[in-house]
């Protein structure tokens, strides 16, 4: 039989670099050609050769309720109609904004983007303008876009600035980015204790989805709050993988149960509020919002920014997880998953932890979970090799990298998840 996907990467090779318009898609880290999506309906979707798969992977996060949503789609054929883009602003920018803003406390004001590179670089100019500072503070592991003076890794020693991970960024670009350990509350003191007065921002991602899934630890996230406070700095939670995926509150619902009072001063969003459209946000309380033009003096713009079509997707998305149970029942499920890809591992010999919250999980193949990227990057990538395309061999879609996390949907039933983890449980019988 001709592989379809094979003969499609082939002929986009040729026309797109690497045949991918965003890098993770191309299996360069598990090898193997990426399948090529046809259509997607609920949990699955099926490649270029008919294949279908169960997805785990939902966008990378935005399909919530899992792909075609009835309400969704119905939502998106009404506002086609009207029109695909003005330029002009329209009710359901207004809408949309409000339905944010009324499910997250520490937001007064949201401006929306088209993508959350967009949303995190300009949350990022909001809070130099707003502070008149240039340092910001972003810890290594977690990823915000690739803005460049985000593209940075750490410097050779704690409190020296950054080095660009990427050609064409300057080292002058990000000479003002400084990048430290996660979930290190030495590291971040030292920081402050000598850059405190430069400090614009420091910026997380609350529960990291781009180094597999590590959580922020409790006293790392309250150490820096104090921190931020305390030297005028803003407090910004990258919530684009998060937001509205791990809870209704988001990350930063989560935190509050757990440390009364507290809240970011910004906020980037992404992902789940555009339901699988192209649309981000990003906000916080209205004095520092204010900062932004027209009012102010921070530059910011769209030509595309709060999409009409995009803002029905999205609001259809959130008017669905705002149903009661909603969110009770995908953390259940999620996991289910996760307890059972543990016991499946545990029964065949093979290290394993994991994670979940809400709608999003992360396993590792060792037997702790990490707490920074460094650990995360032990994991024995032949064996996560080996995983994934014992998965994808058995029509389970899950991300192709070991440094990412993943997704389950409203969509994936009791079935799918227990036919998941019987394919993981003969795949670990060759891990062990
Ligand atoms: C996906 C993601 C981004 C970037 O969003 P894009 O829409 O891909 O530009 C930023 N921050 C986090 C935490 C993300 O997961």
């Amino acid at each position: 039989m001709t592989d379809r996907n094979q003969l499609l990467f082939d002929r986009a090779k040729t026309v797109i670099p690497g045949g991918v318009n965003s890098p993770v898609r191309a299996f360069r880290a598990v090898g193997g050609t990426p399948r090529f999506v046809q259509r997607a309906q609920g949990a699955y979707f099926w490649d270029a050769n008919g294949q279908r798969y169960i997805d785990y992977i939902g966008s990378w996060g935005p399909m919530i309720l899992g792909h075609g949503h009835p309400a969704v789609v119905e939502a998106v054929q009404k506002a086609l109609l009207d029109g695909f883009s003005f330029g002009a602003p329209t009710e359901r920018e207004v809408e949309l904004a409000q339905a944010i803003i009324d499910l997250v406390p520490s937001l007064e004001m949201v401006r929306l983007v088209s993508s959350g590179t967009e949303a995190g670089m300009s949350a990022i100019r909001l809070a130099r303008g707003a502070t008149g500072r240039k340092t910001i503070i972003k810890f290594e592991g977690c990823y915000h876009g690739h803005a460049d003076s985000l593209l940075v890794k750490a410097g050779s020693g704690l409190a020296t600035f950054g080095n660009p991970t990427s050609a064409g960024v300057p080292p002058e670009v990000v000479q003002h980015t400084l990048v430290l350990e996660y979930n290190n509350v030495e590291q971040i003191e030292a920081a402050f204790a000598e850059h405190g007065a430069d400090i614009a921002c420091v910026m997380i991602e609350p529960i990291a989805g781009n180094m597999n899934f590590v959580r922020a630890s409790v006293p790392f996230v309250k150490r820096i709050r104090e921190l931020c406070t305390q030297h005028g700095a803003l407090f910004v939670f990258d919530e684009v993988m998060t937001g509205f995926r791990v809870g209704l509150g988001s990350a930063q619902g989560v935190y509050a149960r757990l440390i009364p009072g507290f809240e970011p001063d910004m906020t980037v969003m992404g992902k789940v509020i555009g339901g699988g459209m192209p649309l981000a946000a990003f906000g916080g309380k209205r004095a520092v919002m204010e900062q932004l033009a027209p009012l102010g003096p921070v530059y910011q713009a769209g030509t595309l920014s709060g999409n009409p079509v995009a803002t029905a997707c999205g609001l259809a998305t959130l008017k669905e997880i705002q149903k009661p149970g909603f969110f009770e029942a995908l953390s259940a499920k999620t996991r289910s998953l996760v307890d059972g890809l543990k016991a499946a591992a545990t029964a065949e010999g093979v290290p394993f932890s994991t994670d979940s919250e809400g709608g999003m999980f992360g396993f590792f193949l060792m037997p702790e979970l990490p707490q920074n990227y460094a650990t995360v990057m032990k994991t024995d990538g032949s064996k996560f090799n080996t995983l994934f395309h014992g998965l994808l061999d058995r029509g389970i879609y899950i991300a192709p990298a070991l440094y990412e996390a993943g997704f389950v949907s409203a969509a994936h039933t009791d079935e799918d998840i227990a036919t998941t983890v019987a394919a993981a449980r003969e795949v670990f019988k060759q891990l062990a």
